[in-house]
C-alpha cells in the first residue's frame, strides 16, 4: 500500500497532534478487516471503520442494515457507539474502507471530536489513503 501523506503535523494553537504513517496503515489495515463483518444484504456495499482513540486504543465498525432503512447503522457510528458505551470520550483518527462518511456519521464525529483536529483517513480501494480533518468534511456543523 501506498500513502499519499505519510506524516501529518497538525498545528492548533499550541497542541501538535501527529500521527505516523505505522499508525494510518493499522487504522487503514483494521477498516479494511472490518468490512468482514458488515451486514449488508440490500446494498451489498460493504463498509469498515477502524477509530482510534486519544490512549491509542482502536474499536472497529461495520455498517448493519435493515429492511426497513432507518434502523440501518453506518460503521463509522458503529465504531463511536461501541466506544462510547465502553467509557472512551477523546479521539485522535478513524479509517474508512471504501467510502467518505455521510452527514449523520460526520455529525456524530463533532459531536466527540474537535474538527480541526481530528482526522478522517478514507481507505480507497486500492489502498491509498486521504486524510481530511472533520472540519473540512462537515465546515458548517450543527453545534
Ligand atoms: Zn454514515
Amino acid at each position: 500500500m501506498e500513502y499519499l501523506i505519510l506524516f501529518i503535523f497538525h498545528i492548533l494553537k499550541t497542541e501538535v497532534i501527529e500521527i505516523n504513517a505505522e499508525i494510518i496503515k493499522k487504522l487503514a489495515d483494521t477498516a479494511i478487516s472490518a468490512r468482514e463483518f458488515s451486514y449488508s444484504p440490500y446494498s451489498n456495499f460493504k463498509v469498515g471503520a477502524a477509530l482510534l482513540c486519544d490512549d491509542d486504543s482502536i474499536y472497529t465498525g461495520c455498517n448493519i442494515e435493515n429492511a426497513a432503512f432507518s434502523p440501518t447503522n453506518c460503521a463509522e457510528r458503529t465504531a463511536f457507539f461501541k466506544a462510547v458505551s465502553e467509557g472512551k470520550a477523546s479521539f485522535k483518527a478513524i479509517a474508512v474502507a471504501h467510502t467518505y462518511p455521510c452527514g449523520v456519521c460526520l455529525q456524530v464525529m463533532t459531536e466527540f471530536c474537535e474538527p480541526e483536529s481530528f482526522y478522517v483517513v478514507i481507505v480507497e480501494i486500492d489502498g491509498n489513503c486521504k486524510i481530511h480533518t472533520l472540519s473540512e468534511l462537515l465546515p458548517k456543523a450543527f453545534r
